[in-house]
């Protein structure tokens, strides 16, 4: 791999020499699969590198190795999405204005069961197995919004599909965590599972992609309601047995949550610590309501919750209480959830509407700033992960982008306004470069690892057949723990 050298108008690159976090003006990177250097550019510097590398240096953003441009945008860390769904691009716009179990029986589905199905047909179709296709899409949508690290939670029919995940990962060039899903109860029946059922899949799963170093198998068991006691019981040892994370849904809408109180007369963050499921290894996507006893329980135990604003306002699940749960010590990282239910993977968008719902919830403008959210989708998940990326330091992986700041929303930006315009001024795709592991996914918007046209064709050929077959499909019922 050749060393490269990237220089941008501003870098920042999530450390802190103070108070705030550092802004960097005339910023340069140097990397190759770490981080070598990273800092304020000068001549003298450049005419080090050139001098040091020679021609094994490539220059980001010019094709001779002599000259240094600086391209006019923000270098970052990668953004860190520590909740998310890879089936559901081909379903954005289906069943919307829906709550969650109704549109998880109209949209989520009837798709995973039909692709599930029909498979083999589709894949002669199509010339690709959809679940690649899907996935690779997912991927390719993640980076376009400069996501270089994902956990995936891959539910419903998709649990028997990890391994295409995987494969479309490698293809497109991200790191990715798979939360391998299971249900025994409250779901589409046809996906239910025994015990030995979802150890045997975690196991086949871990022992196929073990030389895979940018994936990750943890268990994912779908949600509470939908996983019984006996289960996620044996899936927690199998966590703590492999040294992994977990990763589940938790009291994401009103009815399921109530449900545990009418059967337990717990939470379900209560009916979790009943059963020793908690800890600090316990990633909670959603958490949107909690009682006081759940964040004191979730604090005792150190567990960490992902939230997800896109998803819970458009499918009118609630909003968490996210500044109660960060003041009594609890971990919480900002995500988007599947494409289906945020419709889009802008992670920027979902840092802002973070901030903003809390302000207003609040009245207070103070609260949840800039500076936080932005460490909400980088260092803090990050941590969350325990991966060795999140801000730009020597020795860290070269996770890299940058936010470009031609864009006339973008305009004026200066040094002290750059981090508040990423936030509060983006529309979230002004993503012009990615970098993963030292390797360019994105260079100057155009994709290097997929034939994008090629893949964005197929996909609308993909939800055509779907929408064919979806409008006379025998309905899906029943998900769920109504009250
Ligand atoms: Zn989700």
């Amino acid at each position: 791999m050749k060393t490269k050298l990237m220089r941008a108008k501003y870098l920042i690159p999530m450390t802190k020499n103070g108070e705030n976090l550092d802004r960097i003006e005339d910023g340069y990177i140097l990397f190759q699969e770490k981080i070598l250097e990273v800092g304020r550019y000068s001549e003298e510097i450049a005419n080090r590198i050139i001098n040091k590398y020679g021609e094994h240096l490539e220059i980001i953003g010019n094709s001779d190795s002599t000259r240094v441009p600086q391209l006019n945008g923000v270098i970052l860390p990668g953004f860190i999405k520590a909740h998310g769904h890879d089936h559901e691009s081909t379903i954005i716009g289906i069943a919307k204005d829906q709550p969650l179990t109704v549109w998880l029986d109209a949209a989520v589905n009837p798709f995973t069961e039909w692709i599930h199905n029909s498979k083999d047909q589709l894949t002669e179709q199509l010339g690709i197995s959809p679940y690649l296709l899907t996935y690779t899409k997912a991927r390719v949508d993640d980076i376009s919004f400069g996501i270089t690290t994902a956990l995936t939670h891959h539910c419903n029919f998709n649990k028997y599909h990890v391994n295409e995940l995987a494969e479309a990962s490698e293809v497109v060039g991200t790191r990715i965590f798979i939360a391998v899903g299971s249900q025994d109860r409250n779901y589409y029946e046809k996906i239910l599972d025994s015990v030995d059922e979802a150890l045997l899949r975690l196991d086949k799963y871990l022992a196929d992609n073990q030389n895979l170093d940018r994936v990750t198998i943890i268990p994912g068991p779908d949600q509470f309601f939908s996983n019984g006691p006996e289960l996620l019981k044996a899936l927690k040892q199998w966590s703590r047995d492999h040294n992994t994370l977990m990763h589940i849904h938790s009291s994401e809408e009103p009815n399921t949550t109530k449900w545990f109180t009418n059967k337990y007369g717990f939470s379900p963050v209560g009916y979790a610590d009943s059963i020793g499921f908690l800890d600090n290894r316990t990633m909670l996507a959603h958490q949107v309501h909690s009682t006081k006893d759940d964040i004191e329980i979730m604090a005792k135990h150190n567990v960490m919750v992902v939230h997800n604003p896109l998803a819970n306002t458009i499918l009118g699940s609630g909003m968490p209480l996210i500044l109660d749960m960060i003041d009594a010590g609890i971990r919480v990282s900002i995500s988007t959830d599947g494409s289906g239910s945020a419709d889009s993977q802008n992670m920027l968008s979902a840092a802002r509407l973070a901030s903003q719902y809390q302000k207003a919830l609040n009245q207070d403008a103070t609260v949840l700033g800039a500076e936080e959210v932005l460490q909400m989708i980088t260092t803090i998940p990050a941590e969350m992960l325990g991966i060795n990326a999140g801000s730009l330091e020597i020795g860290k992986d070269a996770d890299i982008i940058m936010v470009d700041l031609s864009k006339p929303n973008m305009v004026p930006t200066i040094k002290e306004t750059v981090l508040e315009n990423i936030i509060w001024a983006s529309a979230g795709n002004e993503i012009s470069y990615v970098i993963a592991n030292g390797k360019t996914l994105i260079d100057n918007y155009a994709f290097t690892t997929v034939d994008i046209k090629e893949l964005n064709h197929k996909m609308q050929d993909l939800a055509k057949v779907f929408e064919q077959y979806r409008v006379n499909a025998s309905k899906i019922k029943g998900t769920g723990a109504n009250v």
